[in-house]
């Protein structure tokens, strides 16, 4: 059985409130990348369109700013449900245009639409401070304000949750916002642009230009001394770029890139929990997440147990279309992604690696990619220092913790790390010796929108979620009341 595709699909720019097309009628097409079918056509924006979506964000700025926290709570929670209750339809147009399993697809519009409910209870608790001067001359009052129209920038791994992850603390803060989703996967963004409006968030608060040229629109933005913050989750290469660029206009940035996850299992580790994490950590997007654990170092002692109990259940996945019952691993988002993949188990396999599972492309369309687990890999396989995006998982032997933490850090990278052990000793050492902004100790998800999401290093600045999510949307003023 195959679930059926909605008909009714946004598929223009919203621009001021209204669906429009782009200013010179182009159009771009999105492909299910389990079939190669062009599913539908967007809107293609370009620097006009830029422009007309940063406009209106600039002039919805002033009165968004007066809103109330109430209000914009209420905007928050009626979106929360609205989500919530077009579960079914949105996670047929994510699995359609970017391959999840329909349960993953659920998976994460319960995770977006939970970031929404976050957001519409945090609004109201914009807190401030007031302290006494030094000289006792004046009080000091510290107010918070929003930080005025943001640029927000989108990948397509997870259409939703990164969209939802963005809008929700803008919306809550008070910001206006120009959007640009990912040109592979717009369709999902432009369904939750419909569900805001819908909820009643006012014309001008959010626009969204879709475009196949991300820069001409995006570099618009960044230029026009307008917008006073940009948040990006992407590439690192990508997060650089925007870094310049935001440089000359002093902006404030939020920058969510790329990952190198370290995946440790200790000696002592619970091999049945650890084999749950991987699979997690691992396969969760098809591998297809910054998250995603992309070194196994498995201590020497355990490493054939761990190794064989893991092969085996990734050798049990039904790889298949994501609309169709039983499809554990859909296909991965492009025919460059599939190629990389390959070529990254190349390299690894020419320099001495065993393939214990998959390594294989399956025939017939779609951007197909088995379920891997490689052994025996070399240290200076491509593997190890990039991200693979892909439902690979390479695996190295190491004899001492000394040893595997220089590992695990010898990366520019510092996203997320896991862990397993059931020694509180070791636990605490990892936690605090791994350089990064979140630690899976004994689970393999850390996503969560109660947890302040994000890395160090240059997997990024800033955090998204949790008590310091708004904050990265939120300005400072402070009053000195001379008394
Ligand atoms: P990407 O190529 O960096 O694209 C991300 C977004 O940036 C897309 O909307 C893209 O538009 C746009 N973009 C590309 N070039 C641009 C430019 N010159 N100026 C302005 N915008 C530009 O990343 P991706 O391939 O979509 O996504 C995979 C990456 O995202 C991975 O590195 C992954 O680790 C990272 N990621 C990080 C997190 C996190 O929270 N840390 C979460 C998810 C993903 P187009 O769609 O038109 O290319
Ligand atoms: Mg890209």
């Amino acid at each position: 059985m195959t679930t059926s595709f909605p008909t009714t699909l946004q598929t223009q720019l919203f621009i001021d409130g209204v669906w429009q097309e782009a200013t010179n009628s182009a159009t771009f097409p999105v492909e299910n990348p389990a079939t190669n079918e062009i599913i539908a056509r967007v809107a293609d924006g370009g620097p006009e369109d830029a422009a007309l979506a940063l406009g209106a964000a600039d002039r919805a700025q002033a009165e968004w700013s007066k809103s109330t926290p109430r209000e914009r709570g209420d905007i928050l929670r009626r979106a929360f449900e609205l989500v919530t209750a077009n579960t079914d339809r949105l996670a047929a147009i994510m699995t359609a245009e970017m391959g999840k399993p329909l349960a993953e697809a659920r998976g994460e519009v319960a995770y977006g639409a939970d970031m929404l409910r976050w957001f519409s209870e945090e609004a109201v608790r914009i807190g401030g401070d007031s302290a006494a001067s030094l000289d006792g001359d004046t009080r000091i009052v510290v107010t918070k304000e929003p930080i005025g129209p943001c640029v927000l920038v989108t990948p397509w791994n997870f259409p939703l949750a990164m969209g939802a992850r963005k809008i929700a603390p803008a919306v809550a803060a008070g910001c206006t916002m120009v959007f640009k989703p990912a040109a592979l996967t717009p369709l999902t963004s432009l369904a939750l642009v419909e569900i805001f409006r819908e909820a009643g968030l006012p014309d001008g608060v959010l626009n969204v230009v879709t475009t196949s040229r991300a820069s001409s629109v995006v570099d618009h933005w960044m230029s026009s001394g307008v917008a006073r913050k940009v948040s990006f989750t992407g590439s690192t290469e990508v997060g650089k770029v925007l870094l310049e660029q935001a440089a000359d206009n002093v902006m404030r940035c939020s920058m969510e890139l790329g990952g190198n996850a370290p995946f440790i299992v200790l000696a002592d580790a619970d091999l049945e929990k650890a084999v749950e994490g991987a699979m997690t950590a691992k396969m969760r997007n098809m591998g297809e997440a910054c998250t995603a654990a992309n070194r196994f170092f498995v201590h020497r002692s355990v490493i054939e147990e761990f190794s064989g109990k893991f092969s085996k259940k990734m050798s049990e996945l039904r790889v298949g279309n994501g609309a169709s019952a039983g499809t554990d691993v859909g296909p991965l988002i492009d025919r460059k992604g599939v190629e990389k993949v390959e070529s990254l188990v190349a390299d690894a396999v020419s320099k001495g690696a065993r393939v214990l599972t998959g390594a294989s492309r399956p025939e017939g369309p779609g951007y197909f990619y088995t379920p891997t687990v490689l052994v025996d890999v070399a240290l200076d396989s491509e593997v190890m220092s990039t991200e693979i995006f892909g439902p690979v998982a390479a695996i190295l032997p190491f004899d001492s913790e000394e040893e595997v933490l220089r590992l695990a850090n010898d990366t520019e990278w510092g996203l997320v790390g896991y862990v397993f052990t059931e020694s509180m000793d070791k636990a605490l050492r990892f936690t605090a010796e791994l350089e990064v902004g979140m630690v899976g100790l004994n689970t393999g998800l850390v996503s969560n929108p109660a947890a302040p999401f994000g890395g160090v290093k240059q997997s990024g600045l800033g955090r998204e979620g949790g008590k310091i999510g708004i904050e990265e949307f939120l300005e400072y003023k402070y009053t000195a009341i001379a008394v």
